[in-house]
């Protein structure tokens, strides 16, 4: 078998159930797009309560650290409360981050939820997201154009943190390289991308489902499809199709499978440059030093970096080349340029990370692979659950096993 990455040669990420650098709440579950690879059951009108979602946020104060929390859905500007929302987590000293489609969102709205302490915007933009209007049938690539929109828009706004994501199908896996080059033009006002294969519960599955001993079919599983789609995406895959354009792209930390320890089911890269020429990849020294440095001096492990941070590509070259490898190599290729031209010093050097998540992987025996140290954990009566799951114990009350079939 080909090795794509060895994962004894990067930082494994140190996030845990009880201390991490995400949380995932969902104050709503209504939405206004119907995406393909969605595994949240869309329901008009189900927002929680003001006082449902306080007491949520206590329950991961109890359990777990979290340096942000993502407020998700469904889609949260959908919430009525949504200003006095991010308001509330802000006052509990956590980042909060919205993920969103990014349909309701106005210049004026995003200047309210400013004000309210809002950290970082995760916009999910993908071409299977049914978007009506112009964005209608267009391709990844022709999407960068409502990506910028966004983008743009934040950066106007200033100080908020900026990422995409978008859900990896068998026929768009071939636009990330392209979406990744966009991403490097940009590379001054977009922070991080994120790219999350396709998971669901398909026909070919050799599985019968159990919740606790009751048999359940498969086809009442929210997140199943009747017809046959590619469910075995791999962040590998990802990043052997990003190389074939960018060969020297480098992974520097992962988040491993609860079942397989050399699963990538996060994998990071964080590439430093300016939007003319990529310098370099951070290797995993740089990211043990980050997620070490703020947990001593914060108390969590990090999430989203804010813009102040991420533009400060020069000083982490000048100041932080002796702990890491890829800094050194990327120091090296900045001096080269600095020698074309020693007028480019004036110009900033941004940071950027990549994100590939591999969701749930279901092996031949029907062992189920989570992401160990689940940063998108979600509260479900007072228990810390996957939110990628949590239809399971909504509709049935457990966690479903999948058993071979005999
Ligand atoms: S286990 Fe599910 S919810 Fe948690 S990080 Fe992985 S894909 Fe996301």
């Amino acid at each position: 078998m080909e090795t794509v990455l060895d994962h004894k040669e990067l930082y494994r990420l140190p996030w845990t159930l009880p201390d991490n650098a995400i949380s995932w709440l969902e104050p709503t579950a209504m939405c206004n797009l119907a995406c393909d690879g969605c595994y949240r059951d869309n329901i008009k009108d189900s927002h929680k309560t003001f006082e449902e979602i306080k007491h949520e946020l206590d329950v991961f104060q109890r359990l777990r650290k979290s340096d942000c929390i993502s407020i998700a859905g469904g889609d949260p500007l959908l919430y009525p409360q949504i200003v006095e929302l991010v308001a509330e987590i802000k006052s509990r000293g956590i980042k909060p981050i919205i993920n969103t489609n990014g349909k309701t969102l106005t210049k004026e709205f995003l200047h309210e939820l400013k004000l309210a302490g809002v950290y970082g915007f995760t916009f999910h933009v993908d071409s299977k997201q049914g978007r009506p209007g112009e964005w209608k049938d267009k391709n990844e690539l022709e999407l960068n154009e409502l990506r910028l929109q966004y983008a743009q828009m934040l950066a106007d706004e200033g100080g908020i943190a900026c990422s995409f994501n978008s859900t990896v199908y068998e026929d768009t896996l071939q636009y990330i390289p392209g979406m990744i080059e966009w991403a490097h033009k940009h590379i001054d006002i977009v922070h991080t991308m994120v790219f999350i294969a396709f998971r669901y519960v398909v026909p070919e599955m050799p599985f019968d489902w159990y919740a606790g001993g009751q048999k359940v079919d498969w086809q009442s599983i929210m997140y199943h499809s009747e017809t046959k789609r590619r469910i075995d995406i791999k962040s590998t895959d990802m990043v052997k199709i990003v190389r074939e354009k960018f060969p020297e792209f480098s992974p520097a930390a992962y988040l491993n499978g609860t079942e397989q320890p050399d699963s990538f089911k996060w994998l990071l890269t964080n590439r430093i440059g300016n939007s003319k020429k990529v310098f370099g990849y951070f290797g995993p020294k740089f990211l043990e030093l980050v997620m070490s440095f703020h947990h001593f001096t914060q108390g969590t492990y990090l999430s989203y970096a804010s813009p102040k941070t991420t533009q400060l590509g020069r000083s982490t070259l000048f100041f932080l080349w002796p702990f890491d490898k890829g800094l050194r190599k990327s120091l090296g290729k900045y001096f080269k340029y600095l020698l074309a031209n020693p007028f480019r010093i004036f110009k900033k050097v941004h940071m950027q990370s990549i994100l590939f998540i591999q969701p749930v992987d279901v092996d031949e025996m029907g062992n189920q692979n989570m992401c160990d140290g689940c940063p998108d954990i979600t509260v479900h009566e007072d228990k810390l659950v996957w939110s990628c799951r949590l239809e399971e114990p909504k509709q049935f009350g457990t966690f479903l096993r999948s058993i071979p079939k005999i």
